[in-house]
């Protein structure tokens, strides 16, 4: 009698639970696939619309002024760490020290254009514009800063548009602009094509015929939305 009371309670409020959801759902849906397809566009936020690399270069040398460093142009590859480790073992943990610190991802600039780019994106017909990062696994500043840096360039409303994933693979969209050149994760074959943003660390890169590149946002990434509409 206990148990099948308890059986009915739990019921009870997982209906009621439901039915807020699925409504909300259903609204969501109808107001953003009205016209039919709708275009999703995911942006990478450091080194795309955040200049982690000339932000990390001027917090290095300040900190470590006596240090030998690595110019934005002779940088190689992905992991700053990586390439600072090979010029000498000690320094890859004294690059990681930079952006682990405080304040380190909020007061990153930001890159030339791509705020105003994607406030325009966002305005666009059928264009929804998602801001897709990567939170570095030290946790303390880093996914703080990151919601602080989009409400403090795109304003608090653009924070619902904030995606944080160690894992990009796993996210739909049709685009998604980002300098890393091998985005890999858990899925094999993601719905986006990835558009590779150029930055000091892959512009020498030899990319496969089938990549597109975004060259900065000065580029014509119109363009490149226009060329993924139906
Ligand atoms: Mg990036």
């Amino acid at each position: 009698m206990l148990l099948l009371f308890g059986t009915t309670r739990l019921l009870g409020r997982g209906t009621t639970l439901l039915r807020d959801p699925v409504k909300r759902i259903c609204v969501n849906m109808s107001s953003t696939s009205a016209s039919g397809k709708r275009l999703r566009v995911l942006v990478d936020m450091d080194g795309v619309l955040a200049d982690f690399e000339g932000g990390f270069l001027k917090k290095y040398r300040a900190r470590y002024p006596s240090e030998p460093y690595i110019t934005l142009d002779d940088r190689r590859g992905f992991w700053v760490s990586t390439q600072y480790g090979r010029l000498r073992s000690d320094l890859c943990e004294k690059a990681i020290s930079i952006w682990e610190s405080k304040d380190f991802f909020i007061e990153l600039e930001p890159l030339p254009g791509g705020v105003e780019a994607v406030k325009e994106m966002a305005k666009m017909d059928n264009t929804d514009v998602f801001i897709c990062t990567s939170p570095i696994k030290q946790y303390k500043h880093c996914p703080y800063e990151k919601y602080a840096w989009v409400e403090k360039h795109l304003g608090h409303d653009f924070l619902e548009q904030v995606i944080l994933t160690r894992d990009k693979t796993l996210i739909t969209g049709d685009i998604l602009i980002d300098d890393k050149p091998d985005i890999l994760g858990v899925e094999p074959k993601p719905t986006w094509e990835h558009i590779l943003f150029t930055a000091c660390h892959n512009e020498h890169q030899p990319t496969s015929p089938s990549q597109r590149r975004l060259l900065s946002w000065s580029d014509d990434w119109r363009a490149i939305l226009d060329s993924k509409r139906q």
